[in-house]
C-alpha cells in the first residue's frame, strides 16, 4: 500500500504515520525526519538545508526530490510506504508521479487530515516545548501555515483529479483517528 499523507504541520500526519506503519508493516517516511537527520550529521545537504528550514520556508524541490528518491531506493520501500511532509506543492506532486512510474509503483491513495487552524497553533506551541523544535516558535509557525496554505493546500486537489483523495476529520483521540484512516484504505488486492 502506498500512501501520501496531507495537512497541515501539527495536523498529526508523523502521529498517524507512526501509527500505521506499525498497523501495515511499511516504512514511514518523512522529509522532514530526513532533512533534520541530514542537518544532524552536518552533511553539505543538511547544511543548506538548514536556514530554510528554521524560517519556516520550503527547502529546494531539487534537494528534497534527491533525498526522497534515494529513500525510495531501498528495499524495505518495495513493500510500500507512507509518505509524510511530500509533496508540498504542485511541482512535488508532479516529481513524485513520475518517480513513482519509473518504479512501477503509483500512489495508492492520498490522505489529508483537517483540522481547525486554532487547534494547529496550540499543538504546535506544545510540540515546541516537548521536543524544542527550532521551527515551532510562534513567528516561524505563522510562516509554515502561510506556506501550507499557498503552496501545500493545492496538493490535495491534485490528487482529488485523480480520484485518489480521501479527506478526514483529524481531531480527536490518536485512535479515533487512527481508526478514521483505516477506514479510509482502499481494500487490499487478497
Ligand atoms: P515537517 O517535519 O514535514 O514539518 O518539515 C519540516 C521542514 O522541513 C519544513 O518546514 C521544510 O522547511 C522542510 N521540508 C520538509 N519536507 C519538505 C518538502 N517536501 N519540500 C520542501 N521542504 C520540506
Amino acid at each position: 500500500m502506498r500512501i501520501v499523507l496531507l495537512g497541515a504541520p501539527g495536523s498529526g500526519k508523523g502521529t498517524q504515520a507512526g501509527l500505521l506503519k506499525a498497523e501495515l508493516n511499511i516504512p514511514h517516511i518523512s522529509t522532514g525526519d530526513l532533512l533534520r537527520a541530514a542537518v544532524k550529521a552536518g552533511t553539505p545537504l543538511g547544511l543548506k538545508a538548514k536556514a530554510v528550514m528554521d524560517a519556516g520556508q520550503l527547502v529546494s524541490d531539487e534537494i528534497v526530490l534527491g533525498m526522497l528518491e534515494e529513500r525510495l531506493s531501498q528495499p524495505d520501500a518495495r513493500a510500500g510506504f507512507i509518505l509524510d511532509g511530500y509533496p508540498r506543492n504542485l511541482a512535488q506532486c508532479e516529481a513524485l508521479q513520475k518517480l513513482l512510474d519509473r518504479l512501477g509503483q503509483p500512489v495508492d491513495v492520498a490522505l489529508q487530515l483537517v483540522v481547525p487552524n486554532e487547534l494547529i497553533v496550540e499543538r504546535l506551541a506544545g510540540r515546541a516545548a516537548a521536543e524544542n523544535r527550532k521551527d515551532d516558535t510562534p513567528e516561524t509557525v505563522r510562516e509554515r501555515l502561510r506556506v501550507y496554505a499557498e503552496q501545500t493546500a493545492p496538493v490535495a486537489g491534485y490528487y482529488e483529479r485523480q480520484g485518489r483523495l480521501s479527506v478526514l476529520d483529524g481531531v480527536g483521540e490518536m485512535r479515533e483517528v487512527q481508526q478514521r484512516i483505516l477506514s479510509a484504505l482502499p481494500r487490499r488486492a487478497a
